[in-house]
């Protein structure tokens, strides 16, 4: 028996997601069980059954994530997707956006911690798990106060006519999770650790420490005791990690092989 990666205690292990298994389940049930994963290590588009699951945590934490994080993420954004397609841009979801910005520094975390290829890109120090891990214990009224938390929704602007990607296309990519450094101007930021996925439609961004208010005043960026959250769009071309992987060449390949394009 293995120690969980959460409570360190030896225990049996469950097969823990990141990214929940909500997210890869409503993709499965419209495309046949393929799901579009798309891990970065060789800019190949992958259908495959993979969700990244590992084993991480014990069956005590594994049900307290879920029920903690998980359930009420999957939730708020199936409501905001839903909410997007049906009104489209300006679409606002009611929320608490430390609990939105705490459920993306959890799944962060265990994708930092999971060991499976599929998270590869989210391999970090330890002293920047611990950052993460920090994140997700903290009292909710703090989670801002740690990390900037960014979210934008993916479009094509593109029409459909013109070979443009639906909206509901779109909510169908999951891009695993990538851990980055960014230098935020001066020296005193530039230890600063960032992470960002893709699932459900929406780029979710993470950066620790907190940047500064110019930055995080900025659309996009939840702010502190906000219970309303908004997402300004992204193309989805404008957004380098998953351009690089869907047009290089790569758009031409999908068109007939998947339903990411219908
Ligand atoms: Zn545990």
């Amino acid at each position: 028996m293995k120690k969980c990666a959460y409570c360190h205690n030896t225990a049996e292990l469950r097969d823990s997601h990141a990214i929940p298994d909500a997210f890869f389940r409503s993709i499965s049930k419209d495309n046949n069980g393929q799901l579009i994963a798309i891990p970065g290590s060789d800019g190949k588009i992958h259908l495959s059954q993979d969700t990244g699951k590992a084993k991480l945590l014990c069956e005590d934490c594994e049900r307290e994530f879920n029920k903690r994080f998980d359930a009420p993420l999957v939730n708020a954004y199936r409501t905001w997707d839903k909410a997007f397609i049906e009104k489209g841009s300006g679409a606002t979801l009611s929320f608490s956006a430390e609990q939105l910005a705490q459920g993306l520094a959890s799944i962060f975390w265990r994708a930092s911690v999971s060991g499976n290829d599929f998270y590869e890109n989210a391999s970090v120090t330890t002293p920047d798990i611990d950052r993460l891990l920090n994140v997700v214990n903290a009292d909710r009224k703090n989670v801002l106060k740690l990390c900037s938390c960014f979210i934008s929704r993916l479009y094509d602007k593109n029409s459909q006519r013109d070979g443009g990607f639906k909206t509901d296309s779109l909510s169908k990519v999951i891009l695993p999770v990538t851990a980055y450094r960014i230098n935020v101007g001066g020296t005193q930021q530039s230890n600063s650790i960032a992470f960002a996925a893709v699932f459900q439609g929406f780029i979710s961004h993470i950066t620790i420490p907190r940047l500064p208010y110019k930055f995080r005043n900025k659309p996009g960026y939840l702010k502190p005791g906000s219970v309303k959250v908004r997402a300004p769009r992204t193309h989805f071309a404008d957004y380098e990690p998953l351009m690089e992987i869907m047009v290089e060449g790569k758009r031409k390949e999908m068109d007939g092989q998947s339903s990411l394009k219908n």
